[in-house]
């Protein structure tokens, strides 16, 4: 018997890798890189790590076997051709048709297959179906949220929300001041795995479209992934809350715990992420309840509800478009090439390093596709390739539901927003050429007329949605002249992007 480690699934505390004292096989597949333009830090960042992996275990006297090759299956099938009738044991794929990949593959070579869940996540596969059956559809976050803080007893005082209040995100939407310097996260530079890495994802694929990414930065072994954890909650996790909606110029990281790249890839598991922050909460007074309850929000909630939400969302949640946006996407997603100070920016720092925070991507990345018309999978697809922490099973209900309004699985009102909402979160509009204030005209901010323009566009779905209608009012208000303004200012704007 062997145990089958996927490259996401690098967690040796939990699942079979603990469990049985078994070979372990990495297959590093060539294949796996190619399937989208992926940035080259992603790529560096799944084989480094499976490589730090790899001789982790060696170290600790298990018997590792790690194959390069030109896919999964060609990896397999030279496995079992050294192990002929090997059986395999493996955690459950998450993305949607690779558990049906995985046990073709293997079928085919001759071996055979268990698949057991995945331990890393807190709700399981049952618990989630469960809390579904008392639900009414579209399933709504909040809910399933409350559902398990009662069912893990995280910030719980007996039957209570500790602090009082299941949410606290009306404290989690100030600006900080100007003089705010948030002490900057660790970096992890490159060692000689990751350089030989690096070497090999520049000589093996087309990095074109990601040309001068600035220097690796994420972590990629298990003592670099707890030292990160050690970081956020030591030096960031205090201010988490207060400015998690924040954007500024020149600060990419804030107090963003950036450990979704190592959650993502195993090297972390949410509860012990989780409990960190919890413990820092209990022993520190500078640990406000808004900043540990948002970030509780964010793994427990959000991460956990999203992996459910893909898994029974799809294949169909990957093609939803209800409302039917077809427009391509603007090449400065990929060149960073706009005027726009708040999206060059953004594209910036994912060009840079494979990362933008939340509301840079949800309020100005998605925000702008949406606006604009782009077709869900069009920008799915930029997500998927450009971002370090993108996964399937992540980016696609991110995207598609949450960002694009696309499929009507949660997502209770479009995330659409004017230059308003830039404006009041970032310091961006100062230095933009384009005036925030503006509609209509050739210097007026482009998320004024595109976001009126989209309400008018989908004013029969939307009026009658109550978190979007008093928007409306707005809009009924604007006499006949102004809204053929924006149409044209609209339909120019389209033309050029
Ligand atoms: P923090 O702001 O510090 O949050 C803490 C952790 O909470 C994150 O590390 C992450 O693990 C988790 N989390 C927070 N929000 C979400 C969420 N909505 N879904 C899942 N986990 C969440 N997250 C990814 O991991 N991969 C993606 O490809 C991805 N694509 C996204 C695309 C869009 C359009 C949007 C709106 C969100 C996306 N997210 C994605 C969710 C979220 O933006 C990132 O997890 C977060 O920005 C990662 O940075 P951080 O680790 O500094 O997070």
């Amino acid at each position: 018997m062997t145990v089958l480690v996927l490259g996401d699934q690098l967690a040796r505390e939990v699942g079979p890798v603990a469990d049985r004292d078994e070979r372990l096989l990495l297959v590093e597949s060539e294949a796996a890189g190619r399937r989208l333009p992926y940035h080259p830090h992603k790529l560096t960042a799944v084989y480094s790590a499976m490589r730090h992996f790899r001789d982790d275990l060696r170290a600790a006297g298990r018997t590792v076997e790690y194959r390069q090759a030109e896919s999964l299956a060609a990896g397999l099938a030279a496995h079992f051709e050294a192990h002929p009738g090997d059986e395999l044991v493996a955690m459950r794929p998450h993305a949607q048709g690779a558990e049906n990949r995985l046990r073709d593959i293997v079928a085919d070579a001759g071996g055979d297959l268990t698949l057991v869940p995945d331990e890393r996540f807190v709700c399981s596969r049952d618990a989630f179906d469960a809390w579904v059956a008392d639900e009414d559809e579209p399933l709504r976050h909040e809910s399933f949220y409350r559902f398990l803080r009662r069912r893990t007893g995280y910030l719980m005082d007996g039957d209570d929300p500790v602090g009082g209040e299941w949410n606290y995100d009306a404290d989690n939407r100030e600006t900080p001041p100007a003089d705010y310097d948030p002490p900057p996260p660790t970096q992890f530079p490159p060692d000689e795995t990751t350089r030989a890495v690096q070497e090999r994802v520049e000589a093996t694929f087309d990095g074109g479209d990601w040309a001068d990414p600035g220097p690796f930065c994420w972590p990629v072994t298990r003592a670099d992934a707890l030292s990160a954890l050690d970081d956020f909650v030591a030096n960031r996790l205090a201010d988490f809350g207060t400015y998690q909606d924040a954007m500024l110029d020149d600060e990419w990281a804030l107090s963003h715990s950036l450990l979704s790249v190592p959650l993502n890839l195993g090297l972390l598991r949410p509860a012990e992420v989780i409990e960190a922050a919890i413990a820092a909460y209990r022993a520190r007074e500078d640990v406000p309840i808004n900043s540990v309850e948002g970030f509780v929000r964010q793994v427990l909630g959000w991460r956990e509800f999203v992996r459910h939400v893909y898994r029974r969302g799809m294949p169909d949640l990957a093609d939803a478009n209800r409302l039917d946006a077809t427009a391509p996407l603007p090449d400065f997603y990929w060149t960073g090439d706009t005027e726009m100070a708040c999206l060059a920016d953004a594209v910036d720092g994912v060009r840079s390093r494979g990362y933008a925070h939340h509301i840079e991507r949800l309020m100005l990345l998605s925000n702008f596709a949406l606006l604009r018309g782009v077709a869900p999978s069009a920008i799915n697809r930029w997500f998927h390739a450009a971002f370090v922490d993108a996964f399937h099973w992540v980016v696609t209900p991110n995207v598609v539901e949450m960002g694009q309004y696309a499929a009507g699985l949660f997502a209770s009102k479009p995330y659409a927003a004017s230059a308003n909402y830039v404006e009041g979160m970032s310091d961006h509009c100062a230095g933009c050429r384009f005036d925030p204030d503006e509609r209509t005209g050739a210097d007026a901010c482009p998320f004024n007329a595109l976001y009126w323009d989209f309400l008018d566009r989908h004013e029969e779905r939307l009026r009658s949605n109550p978190r979007v209608a008093a928007l409306y009012g707005h809009l009924d208000r604007m006499d006949e002249d102004e809204r053929a303004a924006i149409r044209e200012r609209a339909a120019s704007l389209k033309e050029r992007s």
